[in-house]
């Protein structure tokens, strides 16, 4: 099993490197087939050498061949992110049907931290498609009837939805469709949960960001990467966690 492990990570760190060009064409409203990559300040055409992922980073330390510009870490990044993602949701779930709705969530959640932590946006373009894409997977993929499916995508809308009133733009658009998506993949409970995860890690990781200086107070922090992590353990072990804070009662 081993060389299948190795294949995954392989695999999903070329689509993180896909991502991260989905991410940032999407940013900027352009084509995600043409032109080829290209850096980004001297506009030279990069070779096959300048895109293996990780690796052309650290061999380049961080910086274009050709122009010696600083590349910007969040394209390692976004490669790390899909493999480390990948990696964790086909461990936990196994070879099985479920694998689908799990890796399309995971690619939409990538995608959004892709985006939200370069110009704090989700995107209609990716969210919708993959709502859709995902609401027909649950026509046929899940161990619980469409419609309780369907019921998360509702909780997961009017709980977002909520939260922005009373924030009174605390949250955006991006993310209540992002939360329908979640909700249509978990279910109605699963769903809460990932959301109260979100906010625990955000809360965690806003302090974090205050005490090492990277953001101040009051200023707008990113959510999508805590609704990936707080998402993620809710689908792979909600339902533990669940059992063990029922069991303290
Ligand atoms: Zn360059």
């Amino acid at each position: 099993m081993v060389f299948v492990d190795i294949f995954v990570i392989i695999y999903a760190l070329i689509l993180g490197s896909f991502f991260n060009v989905v991410a940032i064409r999407f940013l900027k409203k352009e084509s995600v087939i043409f032109p080829p990559s290209q850096c980004p300040h001297c506009n030279h055409k990069l070779s096959i050498f300048d895109l293996f992922p990780v690796l052309s980073y650290l061999f380049l330390k961080g910086k274009c061949r050709y122009c010696k510009t600083v590349i910007s870490p969040l394209y390692p990044f976004g490669e790390l992110l899909t493999a480390v993602s990948f990696f964790y949701i086909y461990k936990s779930i196994g070879v099985s049907l479920e694998l689908i709705p799990a890796l399309i969530l995971t690619i939409l959640l990538i995608i959004s931290v892709l985006t939200d932590i370069r110009e704090h946006l989700i995107l209609d373009k990716v969210t919708l498609p993959m709502l859709g894409l995902l609401a027909i997977t649950r026509l046929f993929i899940g161990s619980e009837p469409f419609w309780y499916y369907l019921l998360g995508g509702i909780a997961g809308f009017s709980l977002l939805f909520l939260i922005a009133i009373v924030s009174k733009g605390g949250m955006g658009g991006g993310d209540i469709k992002l939360y329908a998506a979640i909700g249509i993949t978990l279910g109605p409970s699963l769903t809460a949960m990932s959301l109260v995860l979100a906010s625990f890690v955000g809360a965690i990781g806003g302090l974090f960001l205050m005490m090492i200086g990277k953001v101040k107070r009051g200023q707008p922090v990113a959510f999508g990467p805590s609704i990936l992590i707080g998402t993620i353990i809710a689908y792979t072990y909600g339902e533990e966690i669940w059992k063990w804070y029922i069991s303290f009662w």
